[in-house]
């Protein structure tokens, strides 16, 4: 997630003074609840064992439990429709432990309600009461209006009984694919019907006006193993009620509302339930063509604290669920307004609950955890032990950068405090090395002729044999190539094709050209798990803007897919290197020690050179040696070597057949790569 400044009414920055009072002096608020500091500090522990919470639908009666433990009232108000006035109010029984609770008779699929809370006010303050949405909703109005009660067995597609996670044995056998739902299919020429939506991910057949595949059949055509999705659950920005061809607003998401409901604007209707079985139906659809499907989450923080129109977490228990600084303040390393206090119970209740829902009831392959580092390490193991449980084959990672100033370091779930776990963490150190800093348009990478800018050569060895380095240069080791993300572009940033043309503008366009494709084949052949950014495929640009988060230009977010055939040739080369890596075992091992014995260097050569050689059938590879080049340098070299190499990949062409044997020497065109096999004795 990129920094942004607070958008208006989006922040905590609106917050009314009153409200501040009351969040500054909870401590005042106990005596409603009991007698003294004891009651909070109870509650502040409070951990609540059942999973019930939100609402039960049954066709006799629903049962509906939320935690407000300071409140000293709390009732329902149901309404039979989404937005006119009748409504009838129900109070709600407190269990002692703030666990509030009724059982409405009669079948009340398809209304809608919100918590009516009273909150005490500190000192001499009156009480506020003010309406909230369930945090556990799992369906809503159109923007975040009301929550909904719907029975989820209804909303199944036919067949979802049948539907399985894709199986994923080791992380390193992901090929990861991000994309925002909406710009996927919203282009014109995607020739998608369904433009926008969740089920523009689900369409067979679609082409552009030139004939290309586009949606579904680019991703089965490309060959990647998950679909990587901006978040999808519901977030503040925009009104869900625009269509495609209306939009007047933009958002990747990173502002949630409701957790673990779908976000409207990518459905059919953002009304009833469309967005829940949509969902579905493309989650069926892509694993019915062996694609899963991966949640970017968004727990560091929330849209919107306070009484804000977004904010849930407040009004339930004031302050409870944020981080505080010395002064008392919302703490805000996020750069949102807002930390997410992941390591308190009932927070970290919360993250594990809406995990585990996202799992057994939509069936998802996994979690691209935003600003992992701004969350705790024992809430991240809990959700990695728990969905692992769910489905064995999830694969969790996330942004590891080292942020948070509340709490101790080591407590964190940092790039350091991913080791052993399991959970992998971006290599923000590999992406940097590959094209220069992401956050200067101008500097370059690897492939750009600049060496290796974080930590010289021997930091892009250890990256290139699938261990973490810093932006620093330090060496962050992971304890398996399983816990490392490579990845040259993200949203985040200029994407590849506009960093490159940014930072290269003394060479010709096919000269960068051959820059592009030497960073993917350097993310697809490195140890670790590869991860693309939508559209690098095909030289996507985003119009040279590097934060695009709320741009609604039609010519900077959304994928135009007539790209696809102006740059064939470079989908063609990366198509070939997914194949050659998912053929391959050798660039998918997952012991570190394996691959220090594996992976021999050459140590000698030309400046901006890497060259070596992955030996002896290596992770049971049917290849006994394989030859890797990459050269980000102006010359072509010719290194000497022993033996007999069959070449699969040069600066033309990529994938698994042999295009030329060589003998003696083995050349590799300036800014290119060469990847070749052979059984000889491997040496340079
Ligand atoms: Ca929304």
């Amino acid at each position: 997630m990129k920094l942004w400044p607070a958008q208006p009414g989006h922040g905590s920055f609106g917050v009314p003074v009153a409200w501040l009072v009351l969040l500054l002096t909870v401590g005042l608020v106990s005596h409603a609840v009991g007698d003294s500091q004891s009651a909070i500090s109870r509650y502040d522990n409070y951990r609540y064992p059942k999973d019930d919470l939100g609402a039960v639908c049954h066709p006799d009666a629903t049962t509906l439990k939320v935690w407000a433990p300071t409140a000293p009232k709390v009732e329902v108000a149901l309404f039979p429709n989404a937005d006119g006035q009748q409504v009838v109010f129900t109070a709600m029984t407190n269990d002692g432990n703030g666990i509030w609770s009724v059982t409405l008779p009669g079948n009340l699929a398809g209304h809608y309600y919100r918590y009516q809370v009273t909150q005490p006010g500190a000192g001499m303050e009156p009480a506020t009461v003010l309406q909230v949405n369930d945090p556990y909703a799992h369906g809503t109005s159109a923007n975040s209006g009301r929550t909904l009660i719907y029975d989820p067995g209804q909303t199944n597609p036919a067949g979802w009984e049948q539907d399985k996670f894709v199986t994923l044995r080791r992380n390193t056998d992901a090929i990861l694919y991000e994309v925002q739902v909406r710009d996927f299919s919203i282009h014109p020429q995607s020739g998608i019907s369904h433009r926008g939506q969740f089920l523009g991910l689900a369409e067979p057949g679609t082409r552009t006006p030139q004939g290309e595949a586009t949606g579904l059949d680019h991703l089965v055509e490309l060959g990647i193993t998950h679909v990587h999705l901006l978040p999808v659950n519901d977030y503040a920005g925009g009104d869900e009620r625009e269509r495609a061809g209306q939009y007047t607003w933009y958002d990747w998401g990173y502002d949630p509302v409701l957790f673990a409901s779908l976000e409207g604007s990518y459905a059919s209707n953002p009304e009833g339930t469309a967005r829940q079985g949509e969902f579905k139906t493309m989650v069926q659809t892509l694993h019915q063509h062996h694609i899963g499907v991966v949640l970017d989450v968004v727990f560091n923080h929330t849209a919107q604290t306070g009484d804000g129109p977004f904010s849930i977490f407040d009004k339930l228990y004031p302050g409870y669920y944020y981080r505080t600084d010395a002064t008392g303040r919302y703490a805000n390393a996020t750069g949102c307004g807002n930390e997410l206090a992941s390591e308190r119970p009932m927070a970290r209740k919360f993250i594990v609950d809406t995990i585990k829902y996202w799992l057994t009831q939509y069936h998802v392959d996994g979690f691209r955890f935003d600003l992992m580092g701004i969350l705790d390490r024992e809430t991240m193991l809990e959700v990695y032990r728990s969905a692992k449980q769910i489905n064995p084959s999830v694969i969790i990672y996330g942004e590891g950068w080292d942020m948070e100033r509340v709490l101790p370091r080591e407590q964190m779930m940092t790039q350091v405090n991913v080791r052993g776990t399991g959970i992998a963490a971006f290599n923000d150190g590999i992406r940097d090395n590959i094209k220069g800093d992401a956050g200067n348009a101008s500097a370059r990478g690897f492939v750009q002729g600049g060496g290796a800018p974080y930590g010289g050569m021997s930091r892009l060895w250890l990256n290139i044999k699938g261990q973490s380095t810093g932006r620093g240069g330090d060496s962050i080791p992971v304890a398996s190539p399983n816990e490392t993300i490579n990845y040259d572009s993200v949203h985040d940033d200029l994407c590849l094709w506009d960093k490159i043309q940014s930072s290269v503008t003394d060479q010709a366009e096919t000269v960068r050209i051959q820059m592009d494709k030497l960073a993917a084949g350097m993310v697809l052949t490195s140890q670790g798990v590869p991860f693309l950014h939508a559209g690098d495929e095909f030289l996507r640009t985003k119009q040279l803007v590097s934060n695009s988060y709320n741009n609604n230009d039609p010519r900077v977010n959304p994928i135009n897919w007539s790209l696809k055939t102006s740059h064939r040739d470079v989908f063609n080369y990366y198509q070939g290197l997914i194949l050659l890596r998912k053929t391959h075992p050798a660039f998918r091992m997952t012991d570190a020690a394996a691959v220090d014995q594996a992976l021999a260097f050459a140590t000698q050569g030309p400046k901006n050179l890497v060259a070596y050689v992955i030996k002896n059938h290596a992770n049971h590879d049917e290849w006994k040696n394989i030859l890797v080049i990459y050269n980000g340098s102006q010359q072509t070299i010719q290194l000497p070597t022993s033996g007999e190499w069959q070449v699969v990949a040069n600066a033309q062409r990529a994938g698994i057949t042999t295009l030329q044997t060589l003998k003696g020497f083995v050349p590799c065109e300036a800014f290119s790569l060469l990847i070749a096999h052979g059984d000889g004795d491997g040496r340079f």
